[in-house]
């Protein structure tokens, strides 16, 4: 009995692994290796470099590592990616999923975690936003990944799987036990952009759009610690092995920084006045994007423990200083 792990070589799928090997799960990884690291999974761990939506090979992998879970990581994530390139996300992120949830079903597989996306919401109506509220997504990645959520709601209706889609917000931080972290090179996400400023691995950074209404005018989101998001997973592991029921579960802490504040925070602990330039408005970008989490709580028993931005930054910091002092010596 093992737990396949999709993009278990990336950013959040490597926190993922750690954490089962914690808690003593047999796992399998396929990962194609496009942004994440052959070195960010642990020797002991089967490790297969390919497709996840190749149907031949999750077949074969499903039989031979008697796989009864699926926790889908891998996807494309960047937003103005998206808008630039939509058919390589719908490619990657809702066909080659209907791939994996086809190979679920013929092989058996009865439970199913997917990573999905605050961004399915687009501009939502109402803050912090619940699960229930409409689903409108205002960015090709956002519909890739709600096109998902919906496959999975039909196939359970029609077949023996029930899964658990966890629809994260802003996933910052890295391992406190320092064994893996946000490893991409040109990752465009904001605390990892603001940190390699912050160390001088980059000349400065922008600020995309200071005209959103917001309080200061940047765009506020709700940034959550990996461990934590990865500790959902763990909750919907054991939720769905207890008989739960399909669900669709928001992970975020409930509170909103908007991006002054995240720049604030980064000046800060690192103690580095790096330059910041006020750009225009990034394509896609919602104003503000808060989580309802009640229903983790209630239904998954999720409990959070690094609800800190400033932790959250500390640990970023350390694993980018990590990840440069690597690629030097590499070098
Ligand atoms: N952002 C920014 N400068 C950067 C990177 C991001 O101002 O170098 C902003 C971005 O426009 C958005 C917020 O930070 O308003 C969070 O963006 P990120 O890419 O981290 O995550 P997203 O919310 O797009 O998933």
């Amino acid at each position: 009995m093992s737990i396949l792990v999709t993009g278990g070589a990336g950013y959040i799928g490597s926190h993922m692994v750690w954490a089962l090997l914690d808690r003593g799960e047999d796992i399998v990884v396929v990962d194609n290796l496009s942004t994440g690291f052959r070195w960010a999974v642990p020797d002991s761990v089967p490790f297969v470099e390919g497709d996840f939506g190749d149907e031949p090979l999750m077949d074969e992998l499903i039989e031979t590592h008697k796989v009864t879970a699926i926790i889908h990581f891998a996807a494309k994530i960047v937003v103005p990616e998206s808008v630039s390139d939509p058919l390589g996300y719908y490619l990657n992120n809702t066909s080659k999923a209907r791939n994996l949830i086809a190979c679920a079903v013929r092989r058996g597989v009865k439970h199913f975690i997917f990573s999905s996306t605050a961004a399915v919401y687009g501009e939502p109506k109402r803050t912090p936003v619940h699960e229930d509220d409409p689903t409108q997504p205002i960015n090709p990645y956002g519909r890739s990944k709600l096109m998902v959520e919906q496959m999975l709601a039909d196939t359970a209706h029609a077949h023996d799987l029930r899964y658990v889609a966890l629809r994260y917000f802003n996933v910052a931080g890295a391992d406190p036990k320092g064994r893996t972290g946000q490893s991409t090179p040109n990752a465009t996400h904001l605390i990892k952009v603001a940190v390699q400023a912050a160390l001088g691995h980059r000349k400065g950074m922008d600020v995309f759009g200071t005209d959103y209404p917001t309080p200061d005018g940047s765009c506020v989101r709700d940034y959550i610690h990996v461990s934590d998001l990865v500790a959902a997973h763990a909750d919907a592991l054991r939720y769905l092995r207890q008989g739960g029921q399909p669900l669709t579960c928001n992970v975020g802490y409930a509170r909103g920084y908007s991006v002054f504040d995240v720049i604030e925070v980064v000046k800060r602990v690192s103690g580095v006045n790096f330059p910041v330039k006020i750009s225009a408005r990034r394509a896609g970008d919602p104003a503000i994007i808060v989580a309802d989490n009640e229903r983790a709580r209630e239904q998954l028993g999720w409990i959070w423990q690094h609800d800190d931005l400033e932790t959250i930054v500390r640990q970023a910091l350390e694993w980018e200083q990590r990840l440069h002092n690597r690629q030097t010596a590499l070098i």
